[in-house]
């Protein structure tokens, strides 16, 4: 009886993954010809100084239109993405993007970096190739990275960071707390921010173990001296606390969403 349960479960499952492939590739299909016909579009969200609210630099954020006009986000296409290798060209669509339009912004700007896009051999000098074909300027570049893409390849990823970096590339670390996360490697990558991860900023006022990483991470960016980057701020008590506990910058729906590039342009120079 029980082999004959097996039988049918296996049944069940194998039917769940042709379904679960079709969908796969069908959607990688969609995005791909999306990709083709640029509606690949990216928006800008402000990243301020806490203690002014002057807009520091943006962080680029890629949506894709559908043909009616829908809006895909993120995260239903990013597992997909990169599953399928489409990553790739998704990524280099939206680092085009951000360095070109960019450019005009005049302040710094951040750039979310896959785990495929960051591990490949020459991602160093692919970045320095599109910073010197856009003109956009390599001081003015974050590169945004998880602490799970980094350590895929730790000593090889520190080499081609230390090289951008030598050319005035920025790197911060994103998702800050939420990675597995080896504080000797810390010190070793060329490192200007920390970004501490959202789900610590949902916990203020709310969970005191949230309030204690949240400073902790804000007391060792201190003494490596790189700056702090609040994410996800969406209320005046929990913008207080991290400026109590001294984090340097923040982004947040309290502040700015995500903003298409004419409207952060109308922004900056207060038009
Ligand atoms: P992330 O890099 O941690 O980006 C921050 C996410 O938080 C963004 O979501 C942003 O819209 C959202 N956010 C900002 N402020 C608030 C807030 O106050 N409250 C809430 N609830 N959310 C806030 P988004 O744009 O949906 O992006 C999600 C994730 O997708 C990003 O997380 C990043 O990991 C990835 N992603 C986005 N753009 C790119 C890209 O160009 N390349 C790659 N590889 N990944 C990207
Ligand atoms: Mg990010
Ligand atoms: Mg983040
Ligand atoms: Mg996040």
């Amino acid at each position: 009886k029980a082999k004959k349960t097996a039988g049918k479960e296996m049944e069940f499952f194998s039917k769940n993954i042709d379904r679960e492939i079709s969908r796969i590739l069908h959607l990688k299909e969609t995005i791909r010809k999306l990709i083709e016909k640029n509606h690949v579009i990216v928006h800008y969200q402000p990243i301020v100084n806490l203690l002014d609210r002057k807009i520091y630099a943006a962080e680029s954020l890629f949506r894709i239109s559908t043909d009616d006009g829908k809006i895909i986000l993120p995260k239903d296409i990013i597992p997909v993405a990169e599953e399928t290798g489409l990553i790739t060209d998704l990524g280099e669509k939206i680092i085009q993007t951000a360095t070109g339009s960019g450019k005009e912004l005049n302040i710094p700007v951040s750039v979310n970096i896959s785990a495929v896009q960051l591990n490949r051999p020459n991602f160093d000098s692919y970045i320095l190739d599109i910073l010197h074909s856009t003109g956009f300027p390599p001081e003015n570049l974050i590169l945004e990275i998880t602490e799970s893409s980094l350590i895929e390849n730790i000593s090889e990823n520190i080499e081609k960071l230390k090289i951008l970096k030598e050319n005035g590339v920025k790197v911060a670390i994103d998702d800050f707390g939420t990675g597995y996360s080896s504080l000797s490697y810390l010190k070793n990558i060329p490192l200007d921010f920390l970004k501490i991860d959202i789900s610590f900023i949902r916990g203020i006022g709310r969970d005191e173990k949230d309030e204690m990483i949240i400073r902790t991470i804000i007391s060792m960016a201190k003494h490596l001296r790189v700056l702090t980057i609040a994410e996800g701020i969406e209320n005046e008590t929990q913008l207080r606390f991290l400026i109590k506990s001294g984090a340097n910058l923040g982004q947040g729906f309290y502040f700015y969403r995500p903003l298409e590039i004419a409207e952060l342009k109308r922004l900056i120079s207060g038009s």
